[in-house]
């Protein structure tokens, strides 16, 4: 279990990140999901024990990463947003000098542990080419696996799907949710279609504060019958947007507007279809909520 109690940090300027955010998490995929500038990274970056916060606490299974994060780091793999390679070692070699770098260890040989992680992320057909020649997908895998390596309790995966194209995506996926069967799996990410994907359990940050902690299921389930879809025109659709709360506007060929509300009170626009609400309904209902509390109490935000 990880817990985060309360954790506030403040950087220099001052510029408050994260305004007391806590979250209790359990084994398995944990989304967190917010805008660029929310406080993922800096929440991520807390809990990886890479930089302490202002205020709060952090603990895996009982332990005090924020006062003690050397105790920690073993039993922890990270994936940052910037994961730095050497363009010309291969995928075997970067593996093998990282694990020296981390201190992993190896009882039946770094050779042989730089193989099961190549096998476990299906490079090892890659094992012996150049990492300058990978994919971004591929890359992203090669940095899971030095995440994996010593079989981490928690792995924390930052933004991982930026840029990989959808197959790659699909891949990577599943070694993601293989992964979390068997540990705490953080997924910091903007990409909402990823939390939904994978993640029985989320977080949405906004502005340094956890806007919503939740199910996936329940945090949709709360919108059902509250969704509603329909296709207008332009003018339709700055009618609909000045009556109701619109989620999402699509264009569509023709210059038709395929729109989703939120219609809490079951009183959607003429011609509208009740719809099952998506994860995204959620994201941009409890964005939008956020956003009027934060006005309301005097534009904190
Ligand atoms: P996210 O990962 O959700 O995009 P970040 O945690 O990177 O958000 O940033 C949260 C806020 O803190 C932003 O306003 C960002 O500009 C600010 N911030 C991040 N790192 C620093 C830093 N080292 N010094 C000052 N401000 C920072």
């Amino acid at each position: 279990m990880l817990e985060i109690r309360d954790l506030v940090k403040i950087y220099p300027g001052p510029v408050v990140a994260l305004k007391g955010v806590s979250i209790t998490i359990p084994n398995g995929l944990f989304g967190l999901l917010g805008p660029n500038g929310a406080g993922k990274s800096t929440l991520m970056n807390i809990v990886a024990g890479l930089l302490e916060p202002t205020g709060g606490s952090v603990t895996l299974d009982g332990a005090d990463i924020v006062k003690d994060p050397r105790r920690v780091w073993s039993r922890l793999g990270y994936l940052p947003q910037d994961f730095g390679f050497y363009p010309h070692l291969t995928g075997a070699q970067t593996l093998d000098l990282l694990l020296r770098l981390k201190g992993v260890d190896a009882p039946g040989g770094r050779r042989r542990l730089v193989h099961e992680l190549l096998e476990r992320v299906n490079l090892a057909d890659a094992a012996k080419r150049r990492v300058k020649g990978y994919s971004g997908g591929m890359r992203q895998r090669l940095g899971i696996a030095q995440a994996i390596a010593g079989d981490p309790r928690l792995l924390i995966v930052d933004e991982p799907t930026a840029g990989l194209d959808p197959d790659e995506r699909m891949r990577f996926y599943r070694l993601i949710a293989e992964l979390g069967q068997e540990r705490i799996v953080l997924l910091s990410t903007h990409i909402v279609e990823d939390v939904a994907t994978l993640c029985p359990r989320l977080a949405i940050i906004r502005g340094g504060r956890a806007v919503l902690v939740s199910e996936t299921a329940a945090a949709r389930s709360r919108l059902d019958a509250t969704m509603y879809e329909g296709v207008v025109d332009g003018e339709g659709l700055a009618a609909v947007r000045a009556s109701h709360r619109v989620t999402q506007a699509y264009l569509q060929e023709g210059s038709r507007h395929r729109v989703r509300v939120h219609a809490p009170d079951g009183e959607p626009p003429a011609g509208f279809v009740s719809v099952p609400p998506t994860l995204e309904d959620v994201y941009f209902v409890a964005m939008r909520d956020a956003e009027r509390a934060a006005t309301a109490g005097g534009g904190a935000a």
